[in-house]
């Protein structure tokens, strides 16, 4: 490991540790704000008379709701939490875990999703360098980890997130950035998609349950893009294997949600880091196949 490598891989590190700590508020909100716009959605919808429509709210009102509105506050005591607060891994160290104010415990989850985040773009720093394929790739993490979160709480894979992803592999592609050509990224795209869709419906007309949903086949779509038709088959074992191994283990503890519903996206999305550190053909002798 030469001296220019551990330079890039600590200044992605950093980066990665305050990506990480907004990546935390995107997966808190980001399906409030989805569930806000359906609602409104709905409503406008619903409502016969134009007059029964409620009227937007301006912008900075108190019903503002997005990435950046309102600041952060302990959800048990509502302490404002500020800046010397809010500083990745080392506030929840100095603060011992706890909010400052009412000494709740905060959740490890958040300093975890930021050390994740941290490691994955040190490691994209140290494997590439500081170029635009390690930038490119400290996006793909960004965005794997955060639909990683959300479909965990949500079972909701948002497209605002997926498509985008998308569309990004096939450009970063087209323009040389991926290590996989143009066209290896359309068909793994398309591949993607139609492979999921096709296993949904067969499973849908065998038993009359639907298996997974419709944000599963645009991340494995996106993940085809990124790393080509041929990465699929590796990725979707993995995600499957881990993901049966995990499913079996929650319903033997009890831990089962409400319609015994184990969402996919986050074994896709831990396969798909797994490509990314070890290569796609690599995984298959990660998990004994
Ligand atoms: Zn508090």
């Amino acid at each position: 490991m030469s001296a220019p490598a551990v330079m890039d891989a600590i200044v992605l590190g950093i980066l990665g540790m305050l990506i990480g700590s907004f990546l935390n508020v995107v997966i808190h909100r980001l399906p409030k704000m989805l569930e806000r716009r359906w609602a409104d959605e709905c409503a406008s919808l619903q409502a016969t008379d134009i007059a029964a429509v409620p009227a937007p709210a301006p912008d900075g009102g108190e019903d503002t709701y997005n990435l950046l509105t309102p600041r952060s506050t302990c959800p048990h005591c509502g302490h404002r939490i500020r800046w010397f607060e809010n500083i990745p891994l080392l506030s929840y160290a100095a603060l011992r875990g706890r909010c400052a104010a009412c000494r709740t415990p905060i959740g490890l989850r958040y300093p975890l999703i930021e050390l994740l985040t941290a490691v994955l773009f040190a490691w994209c720093g140290w494997h590439w360098g500081l170029s635009w394929t390690a930038l490119a790739w400290c996006g793909f993490s960004a965005a794997i980890v955060s639909l990683a979160g959300i479909d965990w709480d949500t079972t909701l894979l948002p497209d605002d997130i997926t498509l985008p992803l998308l569309w990004a592999g096939l450009a970063l592609s087209a323009m040389g950035i991926l290590q996989v050509s143009l066209e290896d990224a359309v068909w793994g795209a398309m591949a993607g998609y139609l492979s999921l869709w096709l296993v949904y419906w067969a499973f849908r007309l065998a038993t009359g349950k639907e298996g997974m949903g419709f944000g599963d086949f645009k991340l494995f779509a996106a993940l085809g893009a990124w790393f080509g038709w041929n990465a699929l088959v590796p990725i979707i074992l993995m995600a499957s294997v881990i993901g049966a191994v995990v499913g079996i283990g929650i319903k033997l503890i009890g831990q089962l949600r409400d319609g015994g519903y184990v969402p996919f996206g986050p074994f896709l999305a831990l396969a798909g880091l797994t490509a990314m550190v070890i290569g796609p053909q690599r995984i298959l002798s990660v998990i004994g196949l």
